[in-house]
């Protein structure tokens, strides 16, 4: 997404705005009109919007406003006139940055790559998609620790969900309950290796549809138990 809408009603600014974003390797796209700048800018894939005040259709104020309510992208207000600077800032309109015309488009440039710098890093350090497991109807969501089956959630205790996890996580591998006992209760496997077969039992009874015979968790006679893919 490396697209930069320019909301402007005079066709010479806006060309020299989008020259000189095109020159440092930005795709931008002009709207002279205000309406229909603002239904771009809802409807498409901006990275950043510059958008003039004074346009036919719908002003800057509003166009701003409107946006801010669905997108959290840059936008840069450009104005002829100081008042209406001290306007966005009282109207507390979300605005990123203003320019006042007439302005140097190397420094309309500097400030539209610090805008998305800044919008990039903020994206990578809040917005981290969690970790999913999905097989079949099973799914384990790791960073939330929580499972559905078939759409349907099911609680779990610390323990079964780390097992089911690491089992889910390993598929078609065959682990002793030795193995499995050492891995999730993270400790020298002393003795009470039964306490893996009490829990698979319980992971069973909430995510198979027959215990008897099932399609998750296979036991393996004489070895242990894997996680069937
Ligand atoms: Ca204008």
């Amino acid at each position: 997404m490396n697209q930069i809408l320019i909301i402007e009603d005079e066709v010479s600014i806006a060309e020299l705005e989008k020259d000189y974003l095109e020159l440092s390797g930005f795709a931008v796209e002009i709207e002279t009109d205000g309406a229909k700048g603002l239904d771009k800018a809802l409807s498409g894939a901006y990275c950043l919007i510059i958008l003039d005040i004074m346009l036919p259709g719908a002003d800057g104020f509003e166009i701003c406003k409107r946006v801010r309510q669905e997108k959290d992208i840059p936008v840069i207000m450009v104005s002829a006139k100081k008042e209406d600077i001290d306007k966005i800032r009282g109207l507390g309109l979300g605005a990123d940055d203003y320019i006042t015309k007439p302005f140097s488009p190397s420094e309309m440039v500097a400030r539209v790559k610090a805008h998305l710098g800044r919008y990039e890093r903020l994206l990578q350090s809040g917005v981290v998609a969690n970790e999913v497991i999905e097989i079949r109807g099973l799914k384990i969501d790791k960073t939330a620790r929580r499972i559905w089956v078939n759409g349907e959630e099911r609680s779990f205790t610390t323990k079964e969900f780390d097992l089911l996890t690491f089992l889910a996580q390993n598929p078609n591998h065959v682990y002793t309950k030795e193995e499995l006992f050492t891995n999730i209760w993270d400790m020298e496997s002393i003795g009470d290796i039964a306490t893996v077969t009490v829990h698979i039992k319980k992971i069973r009874e909430k995510i198979e549809f027959n215990t008897a015979k099932p399609q998750y968790i296979e036991t393996i006679w004489g070895v242990g138990y894997r996680f069937k893919m």
